[in-house]
C-alpha cells in the first residue's frame, strides 16, 4: 500500500502498481534500495543462503524507516571461490554486474532517481562498484553504496577481530550475526569437536597481527598472497582462528542496528540535496 506517498509496505513484488505509482508520484525524493548477497557454503553449521538472508532483513528495516521501496533481485551472488563445497551456486561477475545494471534500468526507465546498493557478501563488492559506477553514466541516475559507520568503539573492536583472527566468514561475527536474524537456521550442535580448520602459512598468520609497526606493509603481502580458492585457505570453509561458538548474538544487534542507522542518516541527509543538473534527463 501506499497512500499520498507513504508506503506501508516495502518490497516492490509487495506493491500494486498504482501503489508504486502514488509514491513515485507524492515522495519528494523517492529512493530504491537493492540488496545483494550471496548462496555459498558457510562453514557447517550457517545456513547456504546466510548473507542473502541477512541482507534481505536488513535493506527491508532500512527501508520501512526511510520511505523507499526496496529489492532483493537475486539470492545468488558472485562465489567462485566457494564451488569445492557442495551447495554454493555462483554466478558470472558479468551475470551479476547485468542483473544489477538492469534492474536499475527498469526503474531509471519509470523515473527513479536514487538508488542506494547493500551488499553482504565480499564476493560482491568489486562488481557491485563497477555497476554503480556504469549505471550513473549510462543511465544518468544517482547511485550510493554506503556502509558504516567505522568510527564507534563496537565497529572498530569488530574489524580488529576481523583482521587479527580473520573473521570474515563463518566465524563469530558471522555466527552472531546470523543468531541475531535467523536463528533457527542456524545449527551451533555441528561445532561441538570445533577447531580451526584455517591453513594458512605460518609466515602469512604472522602478517594478521594488527599491532605490529609494520602493518600497513605486510597487510597488503597478506592478502596479495592469499590463493584463490577457499579450499586452499581452510578446511573446513570457515575462515577465521577464532571460535564460533562464542558468537555474541547481542553484540550482532547492536552492531547491525548501529549500521542501519548510519545509512538510514545517509539517505536522509542525502534527500536534502537536489539532484545535480549532470543526472537531468
Ligand atoms: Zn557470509
Amino acid at each position: 500500500m501506499s497512500e499520498n506517498g507513504r508506503l506501508s509496505r516495502f518490497w516492490v513484488q509487495d506493491l500494486t502498481r498504482p501503489a508504486f505509482e502514488d509514491w513515485l508520484e507524492n515522495e519528494p525524493e523517492p529512493i530504491v534500495i537493492i540488496g545483494i548477497g550471496a548462496i555459498e557454503q558457510h562453514g557447517i553449521h550457517l545456513p547456504l543462503g546466510t548473507d542473502s538472508l541477512g541482507v534481505h532483513e536488513f535493506i527491508h528495516e532500512i527501508a520501512g524507516r526511510t520511505n523507499s521501496v526496496c529489492i532483493h533481485p537475486c539470492w545468488a551472488g558472485f562465489s567462485p571461490h566457494h564451488m569445492a563445497f557442495p551447495g554454493s551456486v555462483t554466478f558470472s561477475a558479468e551475470t551479476l554486474l547485468n542483473i544489477l545494471l538492469e534492474t536499475i534500468e527498469s526503474f531509471a526507465h519509470h523515473g527513479v532517481k536514487r538508488f542506494v546498493m547493500i551488499n553482504h557478501h565480499g564476493g560482491n563488492t568489486q562488481t557491485m562498484q563497477l555497476a554503480a559506477q556504469i549505471a550513473k553514466r549510462k543511465y544518468k541516475v544517482m547511485i550510493a553504496t554506503p556502509s558504516g559507520p567505522r568510527n564507534t568503539e563496537l565497529s572498530k573492536k569488530i574489524r580488529d577481530r576481523m583482521t587479527r583472527y580473520f573473521e570474515v566468514h563463518s566465524g563469530p561475527r558471522e555466527t552472531a550475526y546470523a543468531l541475531h536474524y535467523f536463528p533457527e537456521l542456524v545449527e551451533m550442535w555441528r561445532l561441538e569437536n570445533w577447531e580451526s580448520g584455517v591453513i594458512i602459512p605460518d609466515q602469512l598468520r604472522e602478517y594478521m597481527d594488527p599491532d605490529r609497526e609494520d602493518f600497513e606493509l605486510v597487510n597488503q603481502v597478506f592478502h596479495a598472497s592469499l590463493p584463490p580458492n577457499t579450499e586452499d585457505i581452510t578446511r573446513n570453509g570457515q575462515y577465521a582462528t577464532s571460535d564460533p561458538r562464542k558468537a555474541d548474538p547481542e553484540e550482532a544487534a547492536a552492531s547491525m542496528e548501529e549500521s542501519i542507522q548510519f545509512i538510514v542518516d545517509f539517505i536522509e541527509l542525502w534527500k536534502t540535496v537536489p539532484v545535480p543538473k549532470g543526472y537531468k534527463d
